[in-house]
């Protein structure tokens, strides 16, 4: 517990108003898309099989069994069957599309959650802030993330249309300003500050009460439908314990296959990193070689020796280059979103650098002007929908 003055001390700005002080408590902090490719990359140096832009539109089953699935790659257009003694369904808010082909009731009640980014010098939050929101007490986070700060969440029921591309509201960007701005009453924080937003839908485990959204449970679960493994709800921070839990259910069909921990790492160590990412330093080392496990080395090779920075963000250049060659990016949103997030850092999500991150797209992918026109408008839409805000 920290009293209010040392509470002030470490908050500056804070609303003192009633202000008795502070606890402290540790988390984690990650980013998801980083993460996910990393699981991805070590499970391809394992032996996976890993399919980009494929969906899953059917099961297969015979006499009642699920025998694997059909599939339809959105790229090439293409559509076949993959067969397997068991599939694991981790399809998150759309969970119920494939349990309900074998007659399953409805579980899952998507809850969405969207956030605000503010450049951190709008909000100079050296710690991770919880608060009760004003209006209805839940807890509300103001966080440092990757250089900006980001203000989240908000907890509602997800339309199913909208599942793809969730998006933000403008009743969600005046709660969280308001929020904020309860809790740093000096800053008068508005939408012109905001440089992006980011809305998740969750996966949540209806209890079927028809609770509050805040009050459902966060807890994962697995069903076990002769053949189907569906796994839903959860958290990120305990995405290995789920994956173990998956993996015993899982046994049940292919009867080899350790479900336990044994105490391994997390991840294969990277014992040795290239000299050039060494030079930048013990948080750039670490932060590289989280990001890219063995891959750092690929890193290095497309940086050059070039480290700069994306103005602005805390991405290399180099990163860019090396996701254009070599993760699998088909658009751009792939690249500018999810293999680096510098669309959410940037104004008008980069568009400030639009010749630099074409001359690589063109360079690394091979895009013609005509491509690369329309990945740009494509992107641009998508940024407009679902990370900007809504027009007043
Ligand atoms: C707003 C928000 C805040 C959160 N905050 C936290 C937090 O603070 N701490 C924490 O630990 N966790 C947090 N989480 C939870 C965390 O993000 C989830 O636990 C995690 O994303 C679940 O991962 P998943 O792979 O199960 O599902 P998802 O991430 O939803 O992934 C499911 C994937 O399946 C794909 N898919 C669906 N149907 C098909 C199909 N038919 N064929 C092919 N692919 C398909 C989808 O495109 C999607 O990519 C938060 C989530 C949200 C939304």
């Amino acid at each position: 517990f920290q009293n209010k003055q040392d509470a002030l001390y470490d908050l500056p700005g804070l609303n003192s108003e009633g202000l008795l002080g502070a606890t402290r408590f540790a988390d984690a902090l990650t980013d998801d898309a980083r993460l996910v490719m990393r699981v991805l990359q070590e499970a391809q140096s394992d032996g996976a099989n890993i399919l980009n832009y494929c969906q899953v539109d059917s099961l297969i089953t015979q006499a009642g069994k699920v025998g694997g699935v059909n599939v339809s790659d959105k790229v090439s257009g293409e559509s076949y069957a993959i067969n397997a003694r068991v599939v694991v369904s981790a399809t998150g808010a759309w969970a119920d599309k494939l349990r309900g082909e074998l007659g399953k009731e409805k579980k899952i009640r998507p809850l969405r959650g969207s956030h605000l980014i503010f450049p951190s010098w709008r909000i100079p939050s050296a710690q991770t802030i919880s608060m009760s929101h004003p209006e209805d007490g839940r807890s509300v986070f103001v966080y440092p993330w990757e250089g900006m700060t980001v203000v989240g969440t908000t907890d509602l029921d997800n339309p199913e249309a909208d599942l793809s591309e969730p998006y933000i509201r403008k009743e969600e960007v005046q709660y969280l300003l308001h929020g904020v701005n309860h809790l740093y009453p000096g800053l008068k924080l508005s939408t012109s500050d905001v440089i992006s937003s980011f809305a998740g839908v969750r996966p949540i485990v209806s209890s079927g009460g028809g609770l509050n959204p805040s009050s459902e449970k966060r807890d994962h679960s697995i069903w076990d439908d002769n053949g189907l493994v569906t796994v839903s709800g959860g958290k990120l921070t305990t995405f290995r314990l789920i994956a173990l839990d998956v993996l015993t259910a899982a046994n049940h069909y292919l009867k080899q296959i350790d479900g336990r921990d044994h105490g391994r790492p997390i991840f294969n160590q990277v014992k040795e990193l290239p000299g050039s990412v060494k030079n930048l330093g013990a948080y750039w080392s670490r932060r590289l070689s989280g990001f890219y496990g063995k891959d750092v080395w690929h890193l290095s090779e497309c940086a050059q020796g070039d480290w700069s920075l994306v103005p602005g963000s805390n991405t290399f250049w180099a990163q860019l280059v090396f996701s254009a060659r070599c993760e699998n990016v088909v658009h751009l949103d792939d690249l500018l979103l999810r293999r680096t997030r510098i669309g959410l850092f940037l104004r008008g999500g980069g568009i400030a650098y639009h010749d630099r991150i074409k001359g690589i797209c063109q360079q690394e992918l091979n895009w013609s002007d005509t491509q690369w026109q329309d990945e740009w408008s494509r992107y641009q839409e998508l940024w407009k929908h679902s990370y900007s805000i809504p027009t007043p």
